[in-house]
């Protein structure tokens, strides 16, 4: 049960590992050396390994033996990113959490910087990337066209070049733990529950080891799926094309009336036909398919499936910065067991 009052000297660090056996060792003595110089905080890290095939499993298990206060969570297989943070996030029914990404890019020296602003009374305190050092102009581009776009489409804010990493309130993660969507499209979910919001500006650095696990059509579905789950303007765009292809239709019709009158009807005009005919064939297609995209995401959400299952759970040892044993617990604050975990909450 979520306590009734909020805890403010607990912060927990989640992050989510996939494939980085070569990161992880790199990453946690800097996370453990920030921690260090928070006062009067209780902490602890928790590690979700979303179904890693290399060592990461092994690795995280060496860290959590040399060090007390740390929490492993391991899902039954890939869930994506965007499902192992929730599941780190669901465990954190207590005080604040901090989300990190295990490749370094996120760097943990700032997590004193977040706590501080936390401490001013800010719920969500989000780094801001000054610098894509890692980032090729390609993905640079893309990602200001997408930002430029669903700030457009949606009415959720989505602040720009920004990413996962950020602080959470402890009202910010109760409320997060409320939206038990299948889609998850983080940022949007961020920027939903709303409260007091910061921006804390960070130069993003490259990965310290191992390669990225987005590729290029992951990030366009990635996009595709921040849209459709924060805005139905795409499906607006069937009925306007139809308005404008029926008014068009109508003056093309006054005129081919007007041409058969005045010159009388010589059986011409085959290409004119088949312009005609595969222009509205494919704008009805493009209508379907948008159409399409968020019946299928209707039909996910219908079969109601957990939204991750839990492998194995390594509760912090008993007495440090763990605020509990087992993940399950019911209530509107839905948990993975060792079954099945991410119900609807
Ligand atoms: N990640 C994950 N599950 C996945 C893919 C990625 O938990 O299916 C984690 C990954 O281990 C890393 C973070 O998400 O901690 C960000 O991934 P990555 O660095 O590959 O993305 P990029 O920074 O290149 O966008
Ligand atoms: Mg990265």
């Amino acid at each position: 049960m979520r306590p009734q009052f909020p805890v403010h000297d607990l912060l927990t660090v989640v992050v989510a590992a996939c494939n980085e056996a070569d990161a992880l060792p790199l990453l946690h003595p800097r996370i453990r050396a920030a921690l260090d110089r928070l006062a009067g905080l209780r902490t602890r890290v928790l590690y979700v390994d979303d179904g890693s095939r290399d060592d990461t499993w092994q690795v995280l298990e060496r860290i959590a033996a040399a060090d007390p206060g740390v929490a492993l969570l391991r899902l039954s297989r890939n869930f994506g990113k965007e499902a192992a943070l929730t599941a780190g996030l669901d465990l954190c029914t207590e005080g604040a959490a901090m989300i990190l990404d295990a490749d370094g890019q996120d760097p943990p020296e700032l997590i004193p910087e977040f706590v501080a602003r936390w401490r001013e009374g800010w719920d969500d305190v989000y780094g801001m990337r000054i610098g894509r050092e890692g980032d090729r102009w390609f993905r640079r581009g893309a990602a200001v066209l997408f930002y430029r776009l669903i700030g457009r489409l949606s009415h959720t804010p989505v602040p720009a070049d920004t990413g996962d990493y950020r602080l959470l309130s402890p009202r910010a993660l109760h409320a997060l733990a409320g939206l038990r969507e299948r889609h998850r499209f983080m940022k949007g979910l961020f920027g939903w529950v709303g409260f007091r919001r910061m921006p804390l500006p960070y130069r993003r650095s490259p990965r310290i080891a191992g390669s990225s696990k987005f590729s290029l059509w992951r990030l366009w579905n990635f996009a595709l799926e921040g849209i459709t789950s924060f805005s139905t303007a795409p499906l607006r765009v069937a009925t306007y094309a139809g308005i404008m292809t029926a008014m068009a239709a109508f003056v093309g019709g006054l005129a081919i009336v007007a041409k058969t009158l005045l010159w009388g009807d010589r059986v011409a005009g085959w290409p004119t036909m088949m312009v005609v005919i595969l222009f509205l064939g494919g704008v009805q297609l493009i209508a379907l398919g948008l159409i399409g995209e968020y019946l299928g995401r209707l039909y996910d959400e219908a079969k109601q499936r957990p939204l991750y299952l839990v492998d194995t759970w390594h509760p912090a040892p008993a007495g440090v910065s763990s605020p509990q044993e087992q993940p399950a617990d019911g209530g509107a604050h839905a948990h993975g067991t060792s079954t099945a975990g991410g119900q609807a909450g």
